[in-house]
C-alpha cells in the first residue's frame, strides 16, 4: 500500500467508528500491540492503526469499503493461533478481528449442517455438535481455541484428519465479503452440487487474502462408536514411520495416526507428567473408532508396530488412558517453547517417504549443530519439525534458519510440500514459488487480483506482488478504475 494513498487516519478511525459504534474501535496501544502477532512470534509485525470488532456482515462490509476508498489494509484475525504469520498486522492496517461474529447460527440433525459464524471456537462447535449426535471432525491441536473462520482461511487438519479429511472436506459454503466490499455467496446447503467453479475451495486456504469470510455451512456426520488408542514405543523413530506406512496401506482405516519423535517425547515429560518412557527414539499414537471392530483393529496395529521392530506395544486400557494420550500430544507446541524459541516446520511428504524424510532432518540437525524435534500427524504423512533455538544468539539464529529451510527443500525432493496445513503466511512467502512454479504464482497473482482488486486484503502475505504491480484506488463513488 502506498504511502502517498494512505489518507488521514484520523478521517479513517472517525468513519470507522460512525459505521461500528465507538465500542468496537479500539486504538489503546497496549491492546493493539498484543494483537500485532500471531503464534509464529519469529515473524514480522507491523504497527496498526486500529482494531475493529464488526458484529455482522454489513459491519465488515463497511470496514472494507472505507478501507479501499482509504487505501488501508485489512488483516482479518481469529484467536490469532497461526503459526506462519499469516494474521500479523502490516503497518497502518486495520485488524478486524472476528471475535463478536460467534455465533452458531444453525445445527440440522436432518442436512448434518451446521452454519456458523467465522469467530466460533472450534471445540465448541464440536460439543454442541456431539449433543445432537453429531460430529464435526477437524480437530486442529489449538481447537481450544482456534476459531473456524481460522481454520477455513488456513484449511486447518488435526488429529482426526487422517480418516475423516480436513476443514475443506467439511465446507459445503461461505459468505463472504470481497475486498471491494461486495458480499459473495459461494457452494450450497446440498451434499451434491457442480455449477460453475468451485469458489468455496479456493477460498479455503486463502488466508485472508481473497476476502473475509462471515458465515460457514459446515457437513457434519454422525458421532463415531466407541475408540481404543494404542501406543507402540520403538529406538528407532524410522521403525516408527515404516509401521506407520504398512498400518495405513492395511486398510486398517485410523482414526487417528500421530508421532512423537524422542526430543519430542521428553520434552513432553519434562513440561508435565504425562507418563511418556525417557529412552526412546520414537513413539506412535493410534486409534480405531469403530466401536466393535476397535480391539480387533488395535490389535492387528499393535501387531503391525511389533513386526516393525516396537520394543513395548501398549493398548490404553480405558477411555480416560486414551484421552491421556491425547493430551499428551496436543502439549507439543507448549513444551517445545518451553526449550527456546521455535520455528515450526510443516512438511509432508508421500507416506513411504516418511522414514527417509527422518534421515533427511536428523542429517541436517547435525550439520549444522542444531536440535530439531520431529512431531507430526504421520498418517497424512506430515511432520512438524521444529527447530529450537535461542533467539538472543545470532549465529544460532542464522542457522536455525538455515535448517528451516533445508527441511522444506528436503520435503520437495521427496515429493511432498513445504506446508500441510499451518499455511504460507509470511513465514513461507518467499518458498512458495519453488513448490508451485512461475505459471500457478501468474494465476495466483491474477486471482488475487479478481478477488481483491483495491489491495486491501491481507498484503504481503502468502505472496508478494510482482514489483510493478500497483493496486488501484477506489474513488468516493465506489467505482474501482486501474491505477495511473
Ligand atoms: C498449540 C497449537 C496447535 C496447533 N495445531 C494445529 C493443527 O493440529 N493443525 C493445524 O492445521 N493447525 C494447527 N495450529 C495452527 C492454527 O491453530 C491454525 O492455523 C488455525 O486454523 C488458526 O485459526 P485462528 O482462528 O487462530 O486464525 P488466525 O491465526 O487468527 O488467522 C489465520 C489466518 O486466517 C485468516 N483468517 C482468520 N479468520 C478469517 C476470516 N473470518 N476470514 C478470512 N480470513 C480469516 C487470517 O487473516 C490468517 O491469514 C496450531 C496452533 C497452535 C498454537
Amino acid at each position: 500500500m502506498n504511502h502517498d494513498r494512505r489518507t488521514d487516519s484520523d478521517a479513517v478511525l472517525s468513519l470507522l467508528r460512525d459505521a461500528l459504534g465507538g465500542q468496537a474501535v479500539v486504538t489503546d496501544s497496549d491492546i493493539l500491540d498484543v494483537h500485532r502477532y500471531d503464534t509464529a512470534k519469529f515473524c514480522e509485525a507491523g504497527t496498526p492503526l486500529a482494531l475493529v470488532r464488526p458484529s455482522d456482515t454489513a459491519q465488515v462490509q463497511e470496514v472494507l469499503r472505507i478501507a479501499g476508498r482509504h487505501g488501508v489494509p485489512v488483516v482479518t484475525q481469529g484467536a490469532r493461533t497461526g503459526l506462519s504469520g499469516a494474521a500479523n498486522a502490516v503497518d497502518g492496517c486495520i485488524l478486524l478481528s472476528t471475535s463478536r461474529m460467534n455465533r452458531v447460527l444453525e445445527v440440522s440433525a436432518d442436512d448434518q449442517v451446521a452454519v456458523v459464524q467465522p469467530g466460533v471456537v472450534n471445540s465448541e462447535l464440536s460439543r454442541l455438535v456431539a449433543e445432537a449426535g453429531l460430529f464435526y471432525p477437524p480437530d486442529p491441536s489449538s481447537w481450544e481455541e482456534s476459531t473456524i473462520g481460522g481454520n477455513v482461511a488456513t484449511n486447518a487438519g488435526g488429529l482426526c484428519c487422517v480418516k475423516y479429511g480436513v476443514t475443506a472436506d467439511f465446507v459445503r459454503g461461505l459468505e463472504v465479503v470481497l475486498g471491494t466490499g461486495e458480499v459473495l455467496r459461494t457452494g450450497r446447503r446440498s451434499t451434491k452440487g457442480v455449477a460453475g467453479y468451485d469458489l468455496t475451495k479456493l477460498l479455503v486456504g486463502s488466508e485472508g487474502t481473497l476476502g473475509v469470510i462471515t458465515e460457514i455451512t459446515l457437513a457434519l456426520r454422525p458421532e463415531p462408536e466407541t475408540s481404543l488408542t494404542v501406543a507402540a514405543t520403538f529406538d528407532d523413530g524410522r521403525k516408527a514411520l515404516q509401521a506407520a506406512a504398512r498400518i495405513m496401506a492395511a486398510g486398517l482405516q485410523p482414526s487417528l495416526m500421530e508421532f512423537l519423535d524422542g526430543t519430542t517425547a521428553r520434552a513432553i515429560q519434562d513440561y508435565r507428567d504425562m507418563g511418556l518412557p525417557a529412552a526412546v527414539d520414537g513413539i506412535l499414537l493410534v486409534q480405531s473408532d469403530r466401536g466393535d471392530r476397535a480391539p480387533q483393529d488395535v490389535a492387528t496395529m499393535g501387531q503391525i508396530c511389533a513386526d516393525c521392530g516396537a520394543v513395548d506395544v501398549a493398548e490404553a486400557s480405558d477411555a480416560e488412558e486414551s484421552r491421556m494420550l491425547l493430551e499428551a500430544r496436543r502439549l507439543v507446541n507448549s513444551a517445545m517453547e518451553a526449550l527456546g524459541t521455535t520455528l515450526v516446520d510443516d512438511v509432508a511428504v508421500p507416506l513411504s517417504r516418511l522414514p527417509d524424510l527422518l534421515t533427511g532432518i536428523g542429517e541436517i540437525s547435525r550439520d549444522l549443530g542444531v536440535t530439531i524435534a520431529c512431531p507430526g500427524h504421520v498418517g497424512d504423512g506430515n511432520m512438524h519439525p521444529t527447530v529450537i533455538f535461542d533467539r538472543e544468539d545470532a549465529e544460532a539464529e542464522r542457522r536455525a534458519v538455515q535448517a528451516f529451510d533445508r527441511v522444506m527443500d528436503l520435503g520437495l525432493r521427496l515429493g511432498g510440500t513445504i506446508t500441510g496445513e499451518h499455511g504460507v503466511g509470511l513465514l513461507k512467502t518467499r518458498h512458495l514459488e519453488q513448490e508451485l512454479g512461475p505459471v500457478s504464482m501468474r494465476l495466483h497473482r491474477g486471482l488475487r487480483q479478481v478477488f481483491d482488486p483495491l489491495g486491501v486484503l491481507n498484503p504481503g502475505k502468502l505472496f508478494t506482488p510482482e514489483p510493478d504491480e500497483t493496486p488501484p484506488v477506489a474513488p468516493e463513488d465506489g467505482a474501482v478504475r486501474s491505477a495511473p
